[in-house]
């Protein structure tokens, strides 16, 4: 058995424990290191913000779960059983380049879907609910409504049968991506040299708290997950917020009082200016 077999068996036995254990070490690990090496005074208490974070990140996994549970890995399964898709109908392609391909594709994919939920008025809607977020760390990283969730979830498994994505490539996409938005997230200080050579490859915290930023043309910039590459690429990459990292805003103009679960499930149908 080749080692993207094994790798593939390895991961799809062990894929819930797998998932849970790097998440939820992660979101440990992120939110203690910030408060060892904080980057930026917070402008609220934590209590102000995680709980209804923590809330939609619940009400989103139930609600996922019943919608549309298993559906990626789901994809790139129905995807090589029935031999549909790019990188299906590529053979013979070597495994471990066909996984490489598969990972980078779903990162500009991803990217791309990021971008739209910026640019299209209802998309930005639901968004705006993690953009509304006036501190951003680890735990901002789980803010998403639950409508935004599962339809990113109806698009990435799209994604993932056009490209005939190997299962494998899958699952370590989305631990990996799950892992990304902790770091990127996190209020993290790096040292300015790691923070550089960092940036040349993946996105590091310094890169996504620009996107956060209260100033509508730092919002929509830097909307890269995992690689830093796809902003450089499509002219969207913005190194620094004009107002430096501990003086910038974070969040929204319009939704800076209410945090609680309610609030973030009703914000996407209240109006207001972006
Ligand atoms: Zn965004």
């Amino acid at each position: 058995m080749g080692f993207t077999e094994q790798m593939t068996d390895f991961l799809v036995q062990h894929q819930t424990l797998l998932r849970f254990g790097a998440f939820a070490g992660l979101l440990v690990m992120f939110s203690l290191l910030e408060a060892l090496f904080e980057r930026k005074a917070r402008s609220a208490k934590r209590l102000q913000r995680w709980p209804g974070a923590f809330g939609l990140f619940v009400v989103g996994g139930v609600v996922s779960r019943l919608l549309v549970a298993g559906i990626t890995v789901g994809a790139a399964g129905w995807a090589s059983a029935h031999h549909v898709g790019l990188l299906n109908w590529a053979q013979p392609l070597a495994p471990l380049f066909a996984w490489m391909i598969a990972i980078v594709a779903l990162d500009l994919a991803i990217w791309a879907q990021h971008l739209a939920m910026h640019a299209v008025p209802v998309l930005w809607r639901l968004h705006r609910v993690h953009h509304s977020d006036i501190d951003i760390d680890a735990m901002t990283a789980i803010r998403f409504h639950p409508i935004e969730i599962v339809l990113s979830l109806l698009y990435k498994a799209a994604i993932i049968a056009a490209l005939g994505a190997p299962v494998g490539a899958v699952i370590l996409y989305e631990i990996t991506l799950n892992a990304m938005a902790l770091f990127n997230h996190a209020n993290l200080r790096l040292p300015p040299w790691l923070d550089r050579l960092l940036r040349a490859f993946i996105v590091t915290p310094d890169f996504h708290r620009v996107h956060h930023s209260v100033e509508m043309a730092e919002t929509n910039s830097n909307y890269g997950n995992l690689l830093s590459f796809w902003d450089r690429l499509f002219g969207q990459y913005r190194a620094e917020p004009k107002a430096g990292h501990a003086r910038m805003t974070i969040g929204l103009e319009a939704f800076r009082d209410r945090h609680d679960l309610l609030a973030l499930m009703i914000q996407p149908f209240k109006n207001a200016l972006r």
